[in-house]
């Protein structure tokens, strides 16, 4: 038996010894830099010539490691592999496989300021990200394991005197596991191990500008039981690699999270049957957002304010579920608008994440940076800079926690993803409007309601069109096992990545039906 889940705590780092911990970490992984890391197929670990150089984006100078990158030949190499163990491996005991999982678990948790570090470092995380990273790497192999043993005992269905009916899902074969650079530990390690556990085997394509910690997971699950061959690290480019493995006919599914750019190419090119496929793919796909926080003029301000702040610039913005868009009753809008400005220049500090103090860090790459630049300049046409505006690449790619005033619905900036630290405020006449504007995107990821107005909050169980709807919070932060997490619309298939049918989606139900 198992205990109960229960969410990994987050670290205080106002206790000393927390932050004299991660502190030394830190200190440690900069030992580690520059190291090179193979792919691993089938166990085995293949050096290739050429290799990602992967930096800290607060400090381009400082390379965190060079991966070997995969070409076409190795990736069907890890197709092969992985199709081959799949005969045996989809007949492993669930407990078997969970077990693999509560030790990774147990083996993160012993070694978490190690891992946090080299969130910081990688990721470009501030402390308490970084932290709250590795917490839902751990929180996802604790639940999945969880949920495989519950799946496992099968589904009740009825069985009449004459026959014996059995219901049970099985796993459905080779997944392609596409993870992205903002959440590089815990979606990464989610979506590879939620595959894994249901018994298919893996393909892992990490994000290119964050595919050490991938390895480093590696390391982990090997460490923990996890046979050669079950999961396949083969970092590459999308284009040459993951091109490849979405349309190999072998490909039983993807899974991937990341732009809705990347996320629409896979959905399309996944739904064509390739000569010799005998399936339809299976596509579990988790996009963008433009999410809004809703604030009613019955509310509370203060919260209002810090709820907005903390989901808008939480790591630079760069969350699928970060607040871009305020809408806010007109009857409150001067008063809290004012707050959000003072709160975000006064206490969102930023720089150098590898400081226990700092709110905010950098973006996460050039691109980022030019693309959130560009957005700033067309939010200055489009409504009014309050804070923030600037940027600065000399050492990193650094931009000011950034908020824009009297926007229209339906300006450029309230309607297109920027992914960085940029937030909008637009204003409505009444509640009722202020849903309308809030529904008015291509997204439906998260959102949030601050009112004191309980027919207000019914009103928006029913109305906000998003997967993940909070009241009284802010819109980031879903905890694995808690807020089951994904979007609708340009969202993505709404698979919910830590809730109760996640797994469900990797398998298939079989129905065996003997007479007596
Ligand atoms: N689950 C995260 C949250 O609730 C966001 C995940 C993402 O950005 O992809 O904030």
């Amino acid at each position: 038996m198992v205990v109960p889940y229960k969410h990994e705590p987050f670290t205080d780092f106002s206790v000393e010894a927390n932050r004299k911990a991660l502190e030394a970490e830190i200190k440690n992984i900069e030992a580690d830099l520059g190291k090179e890391y193979p792919l691993i197929i089938g166990g085995e670990r293949i050096m290739t010539d050429n290799k990602i150089e992967v930096v800290n984006p607060a400090n381009k100078k400082e390379v965190i490691g060079y991966v070997a990158k995969a070409n076409q030949e190795l990736a069907e190499k890890a197709h092969k592999v992985a199709d081959e163990t799949f005969d045996w491996w989809r007949k492993t005991k669930a407990q078997f496989r969970a077990d693999i999982l509560f030790r990774a678990a147990a083996i993160i948790r012993r070694r978490k300021h190690e891992f946090t570090a080299h969130l910081v470092k990688e990721g470009g995380k501030p402390w308490k990200e970084a932290d709250a990273d590795t917490a839902e790497a751990i929180d996802f192999m604790e639940y999945y394991g969880r949920q495989m043993l519950e799946i496992d005992k099968g589904a009740e269905v009825n069985s009449r005197p004459i026959e014996n009916n059995r219901f049970h899902y099985i796993p459905l074969g080779v997944g392609v596991v596409i993870s992205p650079w903002n959440f590089l530990f815990a979606i990464m390690a989610g979506t590879t191990v939620a595959s894994m556990v249901s018994g298919n085997t893996v393909l892992l394509k990490p994000a290119s500008s964050t595919p050490v910690i991938a390895y480093k997971m590696m390391e982990v699950l090997e460490e923990a039981g996890l046979p050669a061959g079950v999961i396949n690290y083969i970092p590459g480019s999308g284009k040459e690699v993951g091109d490849y493995l979405v349309d190999h006919p072998r490909t039983r599914f993807v899974s991937f999270t990341g732009s809705r750019d990347v996320g629409t190419r896979i959905f399309e090119r996944a739904a064509k049957v390739q000569p010799g496929q005998k399936w339809l793919k299976r596509t579990i796909i988790e996009m963008g957002g433009k999410d809004t926080i809703v604030v009613d003029k019955d509310s509370d301000l203060e919260l209002a304010a810090d709820a907005i702040t903390y989901s808008a610039f939480g790591f630079s913005g760069q969350k699928c579920s970060a607040c871009s868009r305020v809408v806010a009753h007109e009857e409150i809008y001067d008063e809290l608008l004012d707050k959000v400005v003072t709160k975000t220049k006064e206490s969102v500090s930023y720089g150098d994440p590898g400081q226990h103090d700092t709110y905010m860090g950098p973006v996460i790459d050039q691109a980022a940076y030019d693309k959130i630049l560009s957005y700033i300049k067309i939010g200055k046409d489009e409504g009014k800079l309050m804070a923030g505006g600037k940027g600065n690449d000399s050492k990193g790619w650094f931009i000011e926690p950034t908020v824009f005033a009297d926007l229209e619905p339906d300006a450029r900036l309230m309607q297109e993803e920027i992914f960085g630290p940029v937030v909008g405020f637009t204003k409505a006449k009444s509640f009722d409007e202020a849903i309308e504007i809030a529904n008015n995107t291509d997204y439906g990821l998260t959102g949030a309601v601050i009112t004191n107005n309980r027919a207000h909050i019914e009103k928006a169980r029913e109305d906000f069109q998003v997967g993940n709807l909070y009241f009284n919070r802010g819109c980031t932060a879903a905890i694995v096992g808690y807020h089951p997490f994904g979007g609708f619309n340009m969202s993505g298939t709404d698979s919910k990545a830590g809730g109760p049918d996640y797994l469900i989606h990797h398998m298939q139900g079989k129905t065996t039906s003997e007479m007596l």
